[in-house]
């Protein structure tokens, strides 16, 4: 078995404090192992710059919430901290690189082999792909697809488990897919009643910037409702906090998608893939292109503060 990237692996394991470090090209997990053969189990995926991880309490956090909503008992904060460092350092030893360089570092857990008692739990960095660095750059054309169900859904049914980050990421990979397949490169998800939910990697943010009877100009960041049955974002979280703090306005759904036409400017937003400028909806512009780029560039510097 080969691995495909260069992947330093480090399994969470009691007998090793700093964890276990392990060759990501060899076999590594039962074929019974239950993240695999049904999807059952919770992840992270992180951004690390020049080897420190961005927003990690953020990230984990929501893994224990997670991990809770599939009654999962996981390691504690201090032993991934402790596995993340080992990652990181492990993979500075193989691959010196330069200042400031981009990694991505994944949490997984699976609920383990069948029959196991614990959970198996580890940590993979590696590098980030040209295709995210490359969208972020050149922005995104998207189309949107029904999800099939309504924006009470997570309310009414938690046992969909819509605001875990679970493994289970089939249909949101088949969706990607499917926009591919129309020559568009995302997807905005849409609720059977009509409400902007979010991209299957990423949270949805649009602006609007009105000029105010003094003349100056007001910013207004907004993002689908959280409790809509989206995963809430740990970008657009720490990035709504540092635009507030930036003089911007904060504003949460529900959203139509009329709204996204609307907007001056749309993004999708991910801890890798950062802020992706929406270009077009179903092939329909949005905003205008000169605003679209101040905002981006206004906004990036925003989260470029975030630590
Ligand atoms: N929504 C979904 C479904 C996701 O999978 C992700 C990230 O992978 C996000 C939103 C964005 O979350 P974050 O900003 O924490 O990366």
């Amino acid at each position: 078995m080969t691995s495909p990237v260069p992947v330093v692996l480090v399994f969470l394991d009691p007998a090793f404090p700093g964890g276990r470090l392990a060759d990501a090209s060899q076999p590594q997990l039962m074929v019974t192992d239950q993240g695999a053969t049904r999807g059952d189990g919770v992840f992270e995926t992180m951004l690390a710059v020049g080897g420190n991880v961005r927003k990690i309490q953020a990230h984990l956090d929501r893994l224990a919430g997670s991990a809770d909503a599939l009654d999962l008992a996981i390691p504690g904060q201090d032993e991934w901290r402790r596995a993340i460092a080992t990652a990181l350092s492990e993979h500075r030893v193989q691959n010196p690189a330069p200042a400031g360089y981009e990694l991505v570092v994944k949490l997984v857990v699976t609920r383990g082999a069948e029959g196991a008692t614990a959970p198996n739990c580890w940590v993979q960095v590696s590098p980030v792909g040209a295709g995210a660095r490359r969208q972020r750059e050149t922005g995104i054309d998207v189309i949107l697809l029904d999800r099939g169900y309504d924006s009470d859904a997570a309310e009414r049914a938690p046992w969909l488990l819509l605001g875990a980050k679970t493994l289970s990421y089939a249909v949101n990979m088949a969706a990607l897919r499917h926009a591919h397949k129309q020559g568009a490169d995302d997807v905005i998800f849409i609720s059977s009643d009509g409400r902007v939910l979010e991209g299957p990697t990423s949270t949805v943010l649009l602006a609007h910037v009105e000029k105010a009877d003094d003349g100056t100009s007001v910013k207004r960041l907004i993002t689908p409702q959280l409790d809509s049955g989206i995963l809430p974002g740990t970008s657009q979280g720490a990035l709504f906090t540092a635009a507030k703090a930036a003089g911007w306005e904060l504003g949460y759904g529900p959203l139509e998608p009329q709204d996204l036409l609307d907007a001056d400017a749309v993004w999708l937003i991910s801890s890798v893939r950062l802020l992706a400028p929406v270009n077009h909806i179903d092939g329909k512009p949005v905003g205008t292109p000169s605003v679209q780029k101040e905002l981006t560039a206004e906004l990036n510097e925003v989260f470029a503060g975030i630590q």
